[in-house]
């Protein structure tokens, strides 16, 4: 990969701040996403650059009206229903999980846009008092082929924190949680190769070569799949990353967007996340980009690039946020971000069931899914 070695973090980053890392991540990728979310399209850069130190400005200034002033979207809302769930039980419990994230989709509004085929699941489920089998629902979506958008992957984040150092039964949370909404196999392997890949910066130092954490992931994937129908596509969209990770010139979002995509299908959206956190490394990469930190190159072009600005910014987020510690973050965006306490809270209860290792933790994911 060239001198594309790799600068920050310096020096060992704590698992702790890691977790928060990678909870606060997704949540702030999310916010800042928000933004942009119903434009789909590319906006440029500096743009969003702009937008990112208005809104610190506002918050040192005071002129920022409250705590939490930047809304998050249904990724994040989705992402707290399953860790909250995790924690409260110690375990995986499904019915647990759906009845959060339908009750919380009935209580929530309309501008936390979520996708029309997760809400039309949703207020089904919660209409049927949450009875029956759990998974049915989404299995009978798309004429019962399963949706294969990137709803179960963003929300994914504290999977790999629940079961962190423990990649199979990661990435069988990471399908059983899947199942609940997005039963396609590309939509199962996406949520999987998402939890991978968080799992993967939580424990990794330094990334010397970028193009080899993509393969390393695809093979990880690969192994501990069941689903091994979806996973030709990733194939693809893996390479495709490894070969814009390699291109002498700058990477533009025309040029993302059409060989490796970040519209709101999984395929074309998690190996965005994975592209926008690796290509970021090198601060050289986007010039615009260089006086910031890898964390915010990371989400910063995510947002800028993407179509699913909110998606795509969480997902990398949370990987960044992995890798380079909750420190990466600024305090401004911390007050600005919805929900941000929640966020760190959320983080420190899983960051606290692996070091008691209490309950049912380690045993496998419960499996009603026959
Ligand atoms: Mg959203």
């Amino acid at each position: 990969m060239g001198n594309s070695s790799s600068h920050e973090p310096k020096g060992v980053v704590p698992m702790k701040s890691r977790f928060r890392g990678a909870v606060m991540g997704s949540l702030y990728g999310d916010c800042l996403g928000e933004r942009y979310e119903n434009m789909w399209t590319e906006i440029d850069v500096k743009r969003v650059i702009m937008y990112y130190n208005d809104t610190a400005k506002k918050v040192r200034e005071k002129e920022a009206k409250e705590k939490g002033f930047v809304p998050h979207t249904d990724d994040s809302c989705m992402m707290f229903d399953l860790g909250e769930s995790l924690i409260r039980n110690k375990s995986y419990e499904p019915r647990d999980v759906m009845k959060s994230f339908a009750e919380t989709h009935a209580a929530s509004k309309p501008q936390r846009n979520y996708g029309k085929n997760a809400a039309i699941l949703l207020r089904d489920v919660r209409e049927r008092n949450y009875e029956g089998n759990i998974y049915y629902p989404a299995k009978r979506q798309f004429s019962g082929t399963g949706s294969y958008g990137n709803g179960s992957a963003m929300r994914v984040a504290p999977v790999p924190l629940f079961y962190h150092g423990d990649p199979v039964k990661i990435s069988n949370l990471a399908s059983e949680q899947s199942r609940l909404t997005h039963t396609n196999p590309k939509g199962v392997n996406g949520a999987i190769l998402q939890a991978l890949a968080i799992e993967k910066a939580l424990n990794t130092d330094n990334i010397d070569d970028p193009a080899q954490f993509v393969e390393d992931l695809y093979m990880q994937l690969n192994e501990l799949t069941s689903d091994k129908a979806g996973l030709e596509i990733y194939r693809e969209k893996c390479d495709a990353v490894v070969k814009l990770l390699s291109s002498k010139s700058l990477v533009k979002a025309p040029q993302y967007n059409k060989e490796i995509g970040s519209d709101v299908t999984a395929h074309r959206s998690i190996p965005a996340a994975i592209f926008c956190f690796l290509y970021t490394l090198n601060p050289k990469r986007i010039p615009a980009l260089s006086k910031y930190n890898g964390f915010l190159r990371a989400t910063i072009l995510a947002a800028a690039y993407s179509h699913d600005s909110d998606t795509v910014g969480c997902m990398a987020g949370a990987i960044a946020g992995a890798y380079y510690g909750v420190e990466a973050l600024s305090e401004e965006w911390k007050f600005a971000c919805e929900k941000s306490d929640e966020a760190i809270k959320l983080a420190d209860g899983l960051y606290e069931l692996n070091t008691t290792g209490t309950g049912d933790r380690n045993e496998d994911p419960v499996a009603e899914n026959e």
